[in-house]
Protein backbone atom coordinates (compact mmCIF):
# COMPACT_ATOMS: atom_id res chain seq x y z
CA UNK A 1 0.00 0.00 0.00
CA UNK A 2 2.67 2.51 1.21
CA UNK A 3 4.96 1.58 -2.08
CA UNK A 4 2.51 2.28 -4.23
CA UNK A 5 1.64 5.70 -2.69
CA UNK A 6 4.99 6.25 -2.77
CA UNK A 7 4.58 5.69 -6.69
CA UNK A 8 1.63 7.88 -6.90
CA UNK A 9 3.56 11.11 -5.26
CA UNK A 10 6.36 10.55 -7.75
CA UNK A 11 4.12 10.03 -10.91
CA UNK A 12 2.04 13.50 -10.05
CA UNK A 13 5.49 15.43 -8.56
CA UNK A 14 6.77 14.58 -12.24
CA UNK A 15 3.81 15.43 -13.74
CA UNK A 16 3.68 18.90 -11.91
CA UNK A 17 7.06 19.54 -13.24
CA UNK A 18 6.83 19.10 -16.43
CA UNK A 19 3.68 20.85 -17.30
CA UNK A 20 5.15 24.17 -15.03
CA UNK A 21 7.23 26.37 -17.19
CA UNK A 22 10.11 27.71 -15.12
CA UNK A 23 10.92 30.90 -14.25
CA UNK A 24 14.37 32.93 -15.87
CA UNK A 25 14.23 35.72 -12.67
CA UNK A 26 17.78 37.16 -13.27
CA UNK A 27 20.11 37.99 -15.76
CA UNK A 28 23.49 39.60 -14.13
CA UNK A 29 27.23 39.53 -14.47
CA UNK A 30 29.54 38.04 -11.73
CA UNK A 31 32.81 38.16 -12.27
CA UNK A 32 33.82 37.47 -15.87
CA UNK A 33 30.19 35.10 -16.15
CA UNK A 34 26.86 35.71 -17.46
CA UNK A 35 24.82 34.21 -14.78
CA UNK A 36 21.43 32.96 -15.65
CA UNK A 37 19.13 32.49 -12.18
CA UNK A 38 16.07 30.38 -12.31
CA UNK A 39 13.63 29.78 -9.92
CA UNK A 40 14.50 25.61 -9.74
CA UNK A 41 16.71 23.32 -10.96
CA UNK A 42 16.73 23.44 -14.67
CA UNK A 43 17.35 21.14 -17.12
CA UNK A 44 21.12 21.83 -18.87
CA UNK A 45 20.79 19.22 -21.36
CA UNK A 46 17.88 21.32 -22.88
CA UNK A 47 19.50 24.67 -22.99
CA UNK A 48 20.76 24.70 -27.19
CA UNK A 49 23.28 26.84 -27.62
CA UNK A 50 25.03 28.16 -31.20
CA UNK A 51 27.25 30.37 -32.43
CA UNK A 52 26.43 32.78 -35.85
CA UNK A 53 28.34 35.04 -37.62
CA UNK A 54 28.58 38.65 -38.77
CA UNK A 55 28.97 39.88 -36.45
CA UNK A 56 29.87 36.87 -34.09
CA UNK A 57 26.95 35.62 -32.01
CA UNK A 58 26.60 33.01 -29.22
CA UNK A 59 22.67 32.14 -28.98
CA UNK A 60 21.41 30.20 -25.91
CA UNK A 61 17.53 29.14 -26.63
CA UNK A 62 16.19 27.71 -23.18
CA UNK A 63 12.81 25.75 -23.56
CA UNK A 64 10.09 25.53 -21.37
CA UNK A 65 10.84 28.59 -19.92
CA UNK A 66 8.97 32.29 -19.22
CA UNK A 67 11.47 35.66 -18.70
CA UNK A 68 10.25 36.86 -15.45
CA UNK A 69 8.84 40.69 -15.79
CA UNK A 70 11.51 42.32 -13.98
CA UNK A 71 14.27 40.70 -15.42
CA UNK A 72 16.59 43.20 -17.49
CA UNK A 73 16.22 42.48 -21.32
CA UNK A 74 19.46 44.29 -22.37
CA UNK A 75 22.73 43.87 -20.63
CA UNK A 76 25.59 46.33 -20.53
CA UNK A 77 29.04 45.05 -20.64
CA UNK A 78 32.78 45.92 -21.28
CA UNK A 79 33.65 42.82 -23.25
CA UNK A 80 30.29 42.50 -25.56
CA UNK A 81 28.85 44.61 -28.32
CA UNK A 82 25.52 43.86 -26.74
CA UNK A 83 23.61 40.98 -24.44
CA UNK A 84 20.21 40.46 -25.01
CA UNK A 85 17.09 38.69 -23.41
CA UNK A 86 13.78 38.39 -24.74
CA UNK A 87 11.22 35.81 -24.81
CA UNK A 88 11.74 34.41 -28.38
CA UNK A 89 8.71 32.38 -28.37
CA UNK A 90 5.70 32.11 -26.18
CA UNK A 91 7.75 29.46 -24.19
CA UNK A 92 11.06 29.75 -25.15
CA UNK A 93 13.80 32.43 -23.99
CA UNK A 94 16.78 33.40 -26.33
CA UNK A 95 20.00 35.02 -24.45
CA UNK A 96 22.14 36.45 -27.02
CA UNK A 97 25.69 37.29 -26.70
CA UNK A 98 27.53 39.79 -29.58
CA UNK A 99 31.10 40.15 -29.64
CA UNK A 100 33.60 41.65 -31.68
CA UNK A 101 35.43 38.36 -32.35
CA UNK A 102 34.19 34.59 -31.74
CA UNK A 103 35.62 32.96 -28.82
CA UNK A 104 35.11 29.59 -27.04
CA UNK A 105 33.17 28.80 -23.96
CA UNK A 106 32.09 25.93 -21.45
CA UNK A 107 29.11 26.81 -19.74
CA UNK A 108 28.44 25.28 -16.16
CA UNK A 109 26.48 25.06 -13.30
CA UNK A 110 27.66 26.40 -10.02
CA UNK A 111 28.67 22.95 -7.94
CA UNK A 112 26.43 24.46 -4.85
CA UNK A 113 23.72 26.36 -7.14
CA UNK A 114 21.62 24.40 -9.39
CA UNK A 115 19.10 26.58 -10.71
CA UNK A 116 22.28 29.11 -12.20
CA UNK A 117 23.36 28.47 -15.40
CA UNK A 118 27.13 30.26 -16.13
CA UNK A 119 28.30 30.83 -19.49
CA UNK A 120 31.77 32.56 -19.41
CA UNK A 121 32.20 35.70 -21.21
CA UNK A 122 34.83 36.92 -23.91
CA UNK A 123 38.96 37.54 -21.69
CA UNK A 124 39.12 40.59 -23.90
CA UNK A 125 37.44 43.68 -23.99
CA UNK A 126 35.29 44.67 -26.61
CA UNK A 127 36.67 46.43 -29.73
CA UNK A 128 34.42 48.29 -32.43
CA UNK A 129 35.50 47.47 -35.83
CA UNK A 130 37.59 50.36 -36.94
CA UNK A 131 34.55 52.11 -39.16
CA UNK A 132 35.58 52.85 -43.08
CA UNK A 133 36.98 56.15 -43.54
CA UNK A 134 35.55 59.17 -45.96
CA UNK A 135 39.09 59.67 -47.21
CA UNK A 136 37.36 59.61 -51.01
CA UNK A 137 34.87 61.92 -51.71
CA UNK A 138 32.94 60.16 -54.33
CA UNK A 139 29.51 60.74 -54.02
CA UNK A 140 28.02 57.16 -53.71
CA UNK A 141 26.32 56.58 -50.10
CA UNK A 142 27.66 53.54 -47.71
CA UNK A 143 25.39 51.01 -48.85
CA UNK A 144 24.11 48.75 -45.45
CA UNK A 145 24.97 45.10 -45.67
CA UNK A 146 21.42 43.42 -45.31
CA UNK A 147 21.57 40.84 -42.49
CA UNK A 148 19.90 38.32 -44.05
CA UNK A 149 20.11 36.94 -48.08
CA UNK A 150 16.98 38.21 -49.96
CA UNK A 151 15.72 35.94 -52.30
CA UNK A 152 12.83 37.47 -53.13
CA UNK A 153 12.67 40.15 -55.76
CA UNK A 154 9.80 42.24 -54.63
CA UNK A 155 11.19 42.79 -51.23
CA UNK A 156 13.67 45.73 -51.43
CA UNK A 157 14.01 48.26 -49.18
CA UNK A 158 12.30 50.98 -48.38
CA UNK A 159 12.73 54.86 -47.31
CA UNK A 160 10.76 57.31 -46.20
CA UNK A 161 8.25 59.05 -48.52
CA UNK A 162 5.58 61.41 -48.36
CA UNK A 163 3.15 61.82 -45.99
CA UNK A 164 0.64 60.06 -47.81
CA UNK A 165 -2.72 58.82 -46.02
CA UNK A 166 -3.63 55.42 -45.05
CA UNK A 167 -7.05 54.66 -43.60
CA UNK A 168 -6.87 51.59 -41.46
CA UNK A 169 -10.21 49.87 -40.55
CA UNK A 170 -9.85 46.98 -37.45
CA UNK A 171 -13.18 45.13 -38.43
CA UNK A 172 -15.92 44.66 -36.05
CA UNK A 173 -16.66 46.21 -32.54
CA UNK A 174 -19.14 46.84 -29.64
CA UNK A 175 -21.76 44.07 -29.82
CA UNK A 176 -20.34 43.05 -32.72
CA UNK A 177 -17.63 40.91 -31.64
CA UNK A 178 -16.60 39.25 -34.48
CA UNK A 179 -15.16 35.88 -35.00
CA UNK A 180 -14.70 34.11 -31.25
CA UNK A 181 -12.62 31.50 -30.95
CA UNK A 182 -10.64 29.74 -27.37
CA UNK A 183 -12.56 32.58 -25.36
CA UNK A 184 -10.81 35.13 -27.65
CA UNK A 185 -12.91 38.20 -29.76
CA UNK A 186 -11.79 38.59 -33.11
CA UNK A 187 -12.80 42.69 -32.57
CA UNK A 188 -10.23 42.46 -29.63
CA UNK A 189 -7.34 40.97 -31.93
CA UNK A 190 -7.64 43.06 -35.29
CA UNK A 191 -8.10 46.41 -33.00
CA UNK A 192 -4.24 45.15 -31.34
CA UNK A 193 -3.00 45.05 -34.87
CA UNK A 194 -4.56 47.51 -36.31
CA UNK A 195 -2.53 50.12 -34.32
CA UNK A 196 1.01 48.29 -34.37
CA UNK A 197 0.22 48.94 -38.25
CA UNK A 198 -0.63 52.66 -37.76
CA UNK A 199 2.45 53.29 -35.83
CA UNK A 200 4.58 50.90 -37.90
CA UNK A 201 3.49 53.41 -41.15
CA UNK A 202 4.10 56.29 -39.03
CA UNK A 203 7.78 55.21 -39.23
CA UNK A 204 7.47 55.28 -42.58
CA UNK A 205 6.64 58.61 -42.76
CA UNK A 206 2.43 58.03 -43.58
CA UNK A 207 -0.43 59.86 -41.63
CA UNK A 208 -2.68 56.90 -40.49
CA UNK A 209 -6.27 57.45 -39.86
CA UNK A 210 -7.96 54.42 -37.61
CA UNK A 211 -11.81 53.97 -38.41
CA UNK A 212 -11.85 52.70 -34.46
CA UNK A 213 -10.04 53.22 -31.55
CA UNK A 214 -11.37 51.68 -29.16
CA UNK A 215 -14.35 48.76 -28.89
CA UNK A 216 -17.26 50.63 -30.50
CA UNK A 217 -19.55 49.16 -33.60
CA UNK A 218 -19.15 51.28 -36.87
CA UNK A 219 -21.75 52.07 -39.80
CA UNK A 220 -20.81 50.60 -42.92
CA UNK A 221 -20.40 54.30 -43.92
CA UNK A 222 -18.37 55.56 -41.29
CA UNK A 223 -15.75 52.40 -41.90
CA UNK A 224 -15.83 53.21 -46.07
CA UNK A 225 -16.43 56.93 -46.82
CA UNK A 226 -14.06 58.06 -44.48
CA UNK A 227 -11.14 57.21 -46.89
CA UNK A 228 -12.63 59.08 -49.71
CA UNK A 229 -13.83 62.23 -47.43
CA UNK A 230 -9.80 62.41 -45.90
CA UNK A 231 -8.76 61.44 -49.23
CA UNK A 232 -6.64 58.99 -48.36
CA UNK A 233 -3.99 56.93 -50.83
CA UNK A 234 -5.38 53.54 -49.53
CA UNK A 235 -8.29 51.71 -47.70
CA UNK A 236 -7.43 48.25 -45.67
CA UNK A 237 -9.44 46.38 -43.53
CA UNK A 238 -8.12 44.47 -40.92
CA UNK A 239 -10.18 40.61 -39.74
CA UNK A 240 -9.59 37.23 -38.73
CA UNK A 241 -11.13 34.18 -40.14
CA UNK A 242 -13.03 31.41 -38.67
CA UNK A 243 -14.39 27.80 -39.70
CA UNK A 244 -17.17 26.01 -37.95
CA UNK A 245 -16.01 23.33 -35.60
CA UNK A 246 -15.32 20.33 -37.83
CA UNK A 247 -12.85 22.11 -40.36
CA UNK A 248 -11.18 24.12 -37.29
CA UNK A 249 -8.10 21.70 -37.06
CA UNK A 250 -7.40 22.32 -40.71
CA UNK A 251 -8.46 25.37 -42.09
CA UNK A 252 -5.70 28.31 -41.34
CA UNK A 253 -3.62 30.42 -42.45
CA UNK A 254 -3.27 34.45 -44.03
CA UNK A 255 -5.57 35.27 -46.99
CA UNK A 256 -5.88 38.71 -48.72
CA UNK A 257 -9.02 40.42 -50.48
CA UNK A 258 -9.79 42.84 -52.83
CA UNK A 259 -12.92 43.36 -54.22
CA UNK A 260 -14.21 41.55 -57.44
CA UNK A 261 -17.31 39.41 -58.65
CA UNK A 262 -16.12 35.48 -57.60
CA UNK A 263 -17.19 31.91 -58.69
CA UNK A 264 -14.06 30.83 -55.90
CA UNK A 265 -16.91 28.88 -52.98
CA UNK A 266 -14.59 29.46 -50.12
CA UNK A 267 -14.54 33.29 -50.80
CA UNK A 268 -18.00 34.03 -50.79
CA UNK A 269 -18.59 31.83 -47.93
CA UNK A 270 -16.03 34.04 -45.82
CA UNK A 271 -17.09 37.10 -47.33
CA UNK A 272 -21.04 36.09 -46.77
CA UNK A 273 -19.55 35.51 -43.13
CA UNK A 274 -17.94 39.44 -43.10
CA UNK A 275 -20.85 41.07 -45.11
CA UNK A 276 -23.34 39.66 -42.30
CA UNK A 277 -21.92 41.98 -39.67
CA UNK A 278 -21.23 44.93 -41.90
CA UNK A 279 -24.92 45.19 -43.10
CA UNK A 280 -26.39 44.66 -40.06
CA UNK A 281 -25.01 48.20 -39.39
CA UNK A 282 -25.89 49.64 -42.98
CA UNK A 283 -28.92 51.55 -43.30
CA UNK A 284 -28.52 51.33 -47.33
CA UNK A 285 -31.06 49.31 -48.98
CA UNK A 286 -29.11 48.96 -52.16
CA UNK A 287 -29.55 45.55 -53.46
CA UNK A 288 -26.12 43.64 -53.06
CA UNK A 289 -26.07 43.20 -56.81
CA UNK A 290 -25.88 47.21 -56.94
CA UNK A 291 -23.35 47.64 -54.90
CA UNK A 292 -21.14 45.56 -56.52
CA UNK A 293 -22.06 45.95 -59.84
CA UNK A 294 -21.50 49.71 -59.43
CA UNK A 295 -17.82 49.14 -58.74
CA UNK A 296 -16.96 45.96 -60.44
CA UNK A 297 -14.56 46.04 -63.68
CA UNK A 298 -13.24 49.66 -62.81
CA UNK A 299 -9.18 50.25 -62.77
CA UNK A 300 -9.59 50.40 -59.55
CA UNK A 301 -10.07 46.99 -59.03
CA UNK A 302 -6.56 46.10 -60.92
CA UNK A 303 -5.00 48.39 -58.31
CA UNK A 304 -6.67 46.86 -55.50
CA UNK A 305 -5.16 43.42 -56.54
CA UNK A 306 -1.95 44.70 -56.44
CA UNK A 307 -2.08 46.21 -53.15
CA UNK A 308 -3.27 43.17 -52.26
CA UNK A 309 -0.34 40.90 -53.52
CA UNK A 310 1.66 43.80 -52.26
CA UNK A 311 0.44 43.31 -48.40
CA UNK A 312 0.38 39.66 -48.49
CA UNK A 313 4.10 39.01 -49.76
CA UNK A 314 4.80 40.97 -47.25
CA UNK A 315 3.45 39.51 -44.37
CA UNK A 316 4.11 36.02 -45.39
CA UNK A 317 7.75 37.29 -45.80
CA UNK A 318 8.36 39.02 -42.50
CA UNK A 319 6.47 36.09 -40.57
CA UNK A 320 8.19 33.36 -42.16
CA UNK A 321 11.46 34.75 -41.02
CA UNK A 322 10.75 34.17 -37.19
CA UNK A 323 7.72 31.59 -37.42
CA UNK A 324 7.85 27.88 -38.82
CA UNK A 325 4.48 26.44 -40.74
CA UNK A 326 3.18 30.05 -41.78
CA UNK A 327 0.88 29.53 -44.44
CA UNK A 328 0.13 31.68 -47.52
CA UNK A 329 -3.21 31.39 -47.95
CA UNK A 330 -2.82 34.03 -51.15
CA UNK A 331 -4.65 36.76 -52.91
CA UNK A 332 -8.25 36.71 -53.48
CA UNK A 333 -10.86 38.49 -55.20
CA UNK A 334 -14.27 38.44 -52.98
CA UNK A 335 -17.30 40.74 -52.74
CA UNK A 336 -16.74 42.28 -49.11
CA UNK A 337 -19.12 45.31 -48.57
CA UNK A 338 -16.75 46.73 -46.60
CA UNK A 339 -14.57 47.49 -49.35
CA UNK A 340 -17.32 48.74 -51.49
CA UNK A 341 -17.58 52.74 -51.50
CA UNK A 342 -14.02 53.72 -50.76
CA UNK A 343 -13.39 54.29 -54.25
CA UNK A 344 -9.57 53.74 -53.91
CA UNK A 345 -7.41 50.69 -53.85
CA UNK A 346 -8.98 48.22 -51.13
CA UNK A 347 -8.32 45.27 -49.19
CA UNK A 348 -9.34 43.07 -46.46
CA UNK A 349 -6.81 41.34 -44.78
CA UNK A 350 -7.56 38.06 -42.92
CA UNK A 351 -4.61 37.62 -40.66
CA UNK A 352 -5.25 34.34 -39.84
CA UNK A 353 -7.78 31.38 -38.39
CA UNK A 354 -8.92 32.25 -34.64
CA UNK A 355 -10.65 29.21 -35.10
CA UNK A 356 -7.55 27.43 -35.27
CA UNK A 357 -5.86 26.31 -31.64
CA UNK A 358 -2.15 27.21 -33.04
CA UNK A 359 -2.79 29.84 -35.09
CA UNK A 360 -4.78 31.89 -32.76
CA UNK A 361 -2.11 31.35 -29.50
CA UNK A 362 0.42 32.95 -32.00
CA UNK A 363 -1.90 35.44 -33.05
CA UNK A 364 -2.20 36.88 -30.04
CA UNK A 365 1.55 37.50 -29.44
CA UNK A 366 2.70 40.59 -29.57
CA UNK A 367 5.48 39.02 -31.84
CA UNK A 368 3.59 37.56 -33.99
CA UNK A 369 1.54 40.84 -33.98
CA UNK A 370 4.58 42.87 -34.93
CA UNK A 371 6.04 40.83 -38.10
CA UNK A 372 2.00 41.03 -39.34
CA UNK A 373 2.19 44.70 -38.93
CA UNK A 374 5.50 45.60 -40.30
CA UNK A 375 4.42 43.21 -43.47
CA UNK A 376 1.03 45.23 -44.07
CA UNK A 377 2.82 48.27 -43.35
CA UNK A 378 5.97 47.47 -46.22
CA UNK A 379 3.80 46.06 -48.18
CA UNK A 380 1.37 49.38 -48.37
CA UNK A 381 4.64 50.93 -48.86
CA UNK A 382 5.68 48.90 -51.35
CA UNK A 383 2.42 49.68 -53.36
CA UNK A 384 2.64 53.23 -53.44
CA UNK A 385 5.51 53.79 -54.34
CA UNK A 386 5.04 51.21 -57.56
CA UNK A 387 1.93 53.37 -57.91
CA UNK A 388 4.09 56.54 -57.92
CA UNK A 389 6.18 55.22 -60.31
CA UNK A 390 3.92 53.98 -62.84
CA UNK A 391 2.09 57.60 -62.76
CA UNK A 392 5.72 59.22 -63.42
CA UNK A 393 5.33 61.40 -60.11
ZN1 LIG B 1 -14.19 39.92 -39.51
Amino acid sequence: MKSIFVFWILILSTIVAFAKPQVLQKVSIHQNDLELTFDSDYDKKAIKYFALDNPPRKVFDIPDTILAKNAKRVIKNSKCKAIRVSQYKPDVVRVVIETSKAYHTRTYRPLLNSNIYCIPLPKNIYKPKPKTTHSNTHHHKKVKKPKKVIKDSYIMPTSKYGRDLVVIDPGHGGHDSGAIGGGKMEKRLVLQIAKRVESELKKLGYRVYLTRRSDRFLKLSQRTKVADKKDAKVFVSIHANSVPKRARNRAYGIETYFLQKTRDTKSQRIAARENTAVLKGAKTKLSKKVIIDSVLNGPKIVQSNKLAIDVQRHMIYYLRQYYKGVKDGGVRPAPFYVLVGASRPSILVEVGYISHYKERKRLFTSSYQKYLAKGIAKGIDRYLKNRKKELGL
